[in-house]
């Protein structure tokens, strides 16, 4: 849910229960009045246990004695509440402190998660009193957008530092053709230079936009089928040049004639991002396989691309597929690579209902493999008449 509708809800829920118990508090301080007689135990009313029983929150009520009155199956199943004692220390500083105020409180506090290896959940709570004896605990888990929130940072200041390198390249490369105003032979070398780097910004951007297209749109509003050998040859088409400049030989092999759904276009950039990486990653005078097939039960076509690159070391495997992630960010700046490749892939095939996989041993090579669901095979569709 949006953060700013949950605290919104949060913040109703608080006001309306805190109205009830202004209420409570107000009935129970009359009947005190006319009534000396100790104070009966704090009970729940109803109306409040409703409410508490539609929030979202995971909410707790403490009494005067910090004994849990009332526990949402969400505070237990987090491990906040056990029997009726509230075991998170913070909650239970906070709650002391509200009753001694009747100050509204918020903190944020890490629960830990009962898995283990797994990193504490991410807590925020709004303490408040209700009525003159109870506490009310409202706890949302803030784990997911927190780690949504890192990501974003993150990546701005990726895309910030990504951008650095070929303007400031290009900011360096105009000064020089201008104090080389004489010299038409260093001129000519820094307009090819300045050329390469505004290639390499206008890929970085280019691929920037196709990510964000990607998280915002579910593959399938384009979807038509799709043949892979057709997949196959733009990606051949597409390293021809680099590959040839550094003697590597891509070929394609398998079945032919196999089909998936989707949009050509992403499953074209998807696969190219592939070979090309097989090309870029890999000495020269090698060989790069790509291999179509299906998976035992026919369902599944499965699109490999084999090189004898440098390979790709064990804890990195499922890293590279992260945006911007690279094994060794001077070889791939080498190569133009934005460090994007990989994630582009990851979304596309996603977004197409299939699996991206990688075999590699460093220093021997690696083989990528991209599953998609097998629309259909054409050697299944009846022979057409040949006709005069
Ligand atoms: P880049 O633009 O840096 O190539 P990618 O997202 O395509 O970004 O790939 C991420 C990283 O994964 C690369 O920087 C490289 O370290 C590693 N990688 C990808 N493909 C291969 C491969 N075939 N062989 C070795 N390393 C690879």
């Amino acid at each position: 849910m949006d953060p700013v509708v949950s605290a919104g809800i949060v913040a109703a829920g608080v006001g309306l229960i805190t109205g009830f118990a202004a209420g409570l508090a107000f009935r129970i301080s009359e009947r005190d009045r006319v009534d000396p007689a100790p104070a009966p135990e704090p009970v729940l009313p109803l109306a409040v246990s409703n409410v508490l029983s539609v929030l979202r929150s995971s909410a707790v009520v403490l009494d005067q004695t910090d004994t849990v009155v009332k526990a949402s199956p969400t505070a237990y199943a987090l491990g906040l509440v056990q029997g009726d004692r509230l075991l998170a220390a913070p909650l239970l500083e906070q709650a002391r402190a509200v009753r001694r105020d009747g100050e509204i409180r918020e903190i944020d506090f890490d629960l830990p998660s009962g898995k283990r290896h797994e990193p504490p959940l991410a807590m925020s709570a709004r303490v408040a009193p209700l009525g003159v004896r109870l506490v009310l605990v409202l706890v949302e888990d803030r784990t997911e957008s927190r780690r949504l929130e890192a990501i974003r940072r993150d990546f701005v200041a990726n895309v910030s530092h990504e951008l650095k390198t070929p303007v400031g390249a290009l900011a360096l490369l105009a000064e020089a053709v201008g104090s080389a105003s004489d010299d038409p032979e260093a001129v000519r070398r820094f307009a090819d230079r300045m050329q390469h780097e505004s290639a390499r910004l206008t890929g970085l951007v280019q691929e920037l936009i196709d990510l964000s297209r990607l998280q915002a749109r579910e593959a399938g509003s384009r979807a038509e089928p799709v043949l892979v050998d057709d997949l196959v040859q733009s990606a051949i088409d597409r390293t021809r040049s680099i590959a040839a400049a550094n003697r590597i030989d891509v070929h394609a092999g398998g079945v032919q004639g196999l089909k998936v759904l989707g949009d050509e276009r992403q499953l074209a950039t998807a696969l190219g991002n592939i070979v090309e990486n097989a090309v870029n990653y890999s000495p020269g005078e090698t060989r790069v396989a790509i291999g179509i097939g299906t998976d035992s039960e026919g369902r599944t076509v499965e699109i490999t691309v084999s090189d004898q690159g440098v390979g790709i070391p064990e804890p990195e495997k499922n890293r590279i597929f992260e945006r911007f992630y690279r094994v060794d960010p001077a070889r791939s700046r080498s190569t133009g690579g934005s460090g994007l490749g990989l994630a582009i892939v990851k979304h596309v095939v996603h977004n197409h209902g299939g699996d991206v996989r990688v075999w590699s041993v460093e220093g021997s090579g690696s083989t990528f493999t991209i599953a998609l669901p097998l629309f259909e095979a054409a050697h299944t569709q009846p022979l057409r008449e040949a006709t005069p």
